[in-house]
């Protein structure tokens, strides 16, 4: 038994400390370090949506928004889905507008997971999964990709599924390696779950970041997924807003019913005026559509910056991170290369092993490209140099 005391609180999730990445942005902070390690652009938003914001202020839109989001925002996200995916959305009952795609992952999870579930997680894996699966009392079931293709093995995730196994957690573009899934992948998974009780996270944040043309493979692009899969998805990676934390979730009435439930006791409501900045916003399909140049011009820039250098490197398919290989310079652990290089070199990054539940170290870095070229010049110098 738990025997309560004012000093200890027992914690639901022993192994969890600070995310690597407040740790290495702290660290890139102190230390003058230029900072390629969290998930963020270091360049502003459109100053037209700023002044979207400030209208809105400026209207009054100043109290809460409705549970599920401002209808606006709602119908514009059924408008750029049926667009770019061909597929509709009810905004009335299939789309929720989140507190950033962390509050829809763990809202989905939490409506779908209960005590004994098991969830299947791909790993390397982003960090609030697993987190969100414990909490609600699942237990991960890991399936480890491996460099440098991080191929999915279909038979190895057949002989993972048992009775037990209630969510399937999915990352496209992904989220550190930058790998895309195909069409076959989705065909694959869909052949795995259908006719069984087995619902899917789809995490589609980097939806609008693909490079060399690939096309983004929406698990809702697939019947038989659709009707199973909460997509999350974040407007902080589309629009370099990660600060405002605006998300949502795309999913069928049924599920979505449910996804309310949890989100409605979460957060209840997203702020107001920036919804509607995003509804105005959103309706110009240029504004996501010229995502994959703007970032592939970077992706290369940073690559084309370090093509003298020992580090080896397969180009990322989506996403705006790019993984190092450093077999060829050092043998020292990742995370200690991590450290080291933001405090000597002054550039921060994020070692791959935090991603794996075991802390596979496969002696790899994830850099962030979404910073000014200035910055990636001058990282890729620096780099050049080990
Ligand atoms: N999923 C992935 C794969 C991410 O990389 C991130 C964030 N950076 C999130 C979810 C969280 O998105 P948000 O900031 O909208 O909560
Ligand atoms: N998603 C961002 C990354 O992977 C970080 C978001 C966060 O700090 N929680 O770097």
């Amino acid at each position: 038994m738990i025997t309560p005391s004012r000093h200890l609180l027992p914690s639901k999730l022993p192994n969890v400390g600070t995310t690597i990445f407040t740790v290495m942005s702290r660290l890139a902070q102190d230390t003058g370090a230029i900072n390629l390690s969290q998930g963020f652009p270091s360049f502003d938003c459109s100053p037209d949506l700023v002044a979207l914001v400030e209208k809105y202020l400026r209207k009054g839109a100043n109290q809460y928004a409705p549970m599920a989001g401002v209808p606006a925002l709602r119908e514009a996200l059924a408008h750029k889905t049926l667009a770019a995916y061909g597929v509709s959305y009810d905004p009335e009952t299939e789309i929720t507008v989140t507190s950033g795609a962390t509050e829809a992952l763990y809202a989905a999870v939490a409506a779908v997971v209960r005590p004994g579930d098991e969830v299947l997680v791909f790993e390397p894996a982003y960090d609030s999964y697993v987190p969100a699966v414990e909490l609600n009392g699942g237990s991960p079931v890991f399936v480890t990709l491996t460099p440098p293709d991080y191929l999915i093995d279909w038979e190895e995730v057949r002989s993972k599924v048992t009775d037990r196994t209630r969510l399937i957690m999915v990352n496209t573009p992904h989220n550190p390696t930058g790998r895309v899934w195909t069409t076959d992948d989705l065909n694959q998974l869909a052949d795995i779950v259908q006719d069984k009780p087995i619902w899917v996270v789809s995490d589609e944040v980097y939806e609008h970041i693909l490079f060399e043309g690939r096309t983004h493979h929406s698990l809702m692009t697939h019947p038989v997924l659709r009707e199973r899969t909460f997509i999350c998805g974040s407007f902080g990676k589309t629009f370099h807003i990660t600060g405002w934390k605006i998300g949502y979730c795309l999913a069928p009435a049924g599920l979505t019913t449910e996804f309310r439930k949890v989100h409605q006791f979460l957060t209840f409501s997203t702020v107001t005026p920036m919804q509607y900045a995003l509804a105005d916003f959103l309706s110009v399909p240029e504004h996501y559509e010229s995502l994959p140049a703007f970032y592939e011009r970077k992706r290369n820039l940073f690559l084309d910056s370090i093509s003298g250098s020992r580090f080896r490197f397969k180009p990322a398919e989506g996403s705006f991170f790019q993984i190092l290989s450093y077999a060829g310079i050092t043998d020292e652990p990742d995370y200690d290369l991590a450290i080291r290089l933001t405090k000597e070199i002054g550039i921060a990054s994020v070692p791959v092993s935090v991603f794996y539940q075991q802390r596979n170290d496969y002696q790899l870095l994830r850099f962030c490209f979404a910073k000014d070229d200035e910055l990636l010049l001058r990282a890729g110098e620096r780099l050049s140099r080990l």
